[in-house]
């Protein structure tokens, strides 16, 4: 599967805002977006910035979404027909289906500080799902299940840390605290103001439609 290899920051500048891609860093003054603004990267990176419209601003829009939830373009096409065939706004049930993938529920619960870290968390093995492993990051929770870490991973500082971490800024509320030390149970289904306020869905939407 192909994957990106360079350095996650670029694509925060290549979108223009914060992707909150690298953890801890992103909420220090470290952040390439503080330390260089948002201008594109590259030696040109500040000649190349143009006003978008149309087409360009849609296919920024989708390539955002798809860096913030760290999937390629094939399957995140496959998420679009999905939300496309279910009721509702399409738009919203395209995000709420990347929401509902257990690499993101893993970091929004606050097993690790971000996807790329809980999607490692899940494909070796740490994560349980109603006490079953699951080391697929694209399975979808449903109501009711509960996730957890795997009992040897509970002691792991990065873990421990994240968890610390995902206390002081809490967490979305569709995901609440498990009995279990380190386990979050899913109450409902996520809302779109649980999801990042900057997307603007409708553009994906209007892309995969022409
Ligand atoms: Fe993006 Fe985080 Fe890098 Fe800042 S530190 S540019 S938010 S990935």
């Amino acid at each position: 599967m192909a994957r990106y290899r360079d350095a996650v920051c670029r694509l925060c500048r290549r979108e223009g805002g914060k992707l909150f891609l690298k953890g801890d860093r992103c909420f220090k003054p470290s952040c390439a977006i503080e330390k260089r603004g948002t201008n594109p990267p590259g030696q040109h990176g500040a000649a190349r910035r143009k006003m978008l419209a149309g087409y360009g601003q849609q296919l920024r829009e989708k390539q955002k979404v798809k860096r913030i939830y760290f999937v390629l373009e094939k399957q995140f096409r496959n998420y679009f027909e999905k939300a496309l065939r279910q009721k509702g706004v399409t738009g919203e049930n395209l995000l709420f289906l990347l929401e509902r993938r257990l690499d993101n529920v893993v970091y929004r619960a606050g097993f690790s500080t971000s996807r790329r870290q809980a999607r490692q968390l899940v494909n070796h093995g740490h994560i349980y799902v109603n006490d079953r492993k699951v080391d697929i990051p694209s399975f979808q929770v449903k109501v009711g299940d509960v996730v957890t870490v795997k009992d040897k991973t509970v002691k792991n500082v990065h873990v421990e840390g994240a968890w610390q971490t995902a206390v002081g800024r809490g967490r979305p509320n569709w995901i609440s605290a498990g009995a279990k030390d380190m386990s979050v149970s899913i109450a409902a289904l996520p809302k779109r103001e649980d999801v990042d306020a900057n997307i603007n869905e409708q553009l994906i939407v209007e892309l995969y439609s022409k």
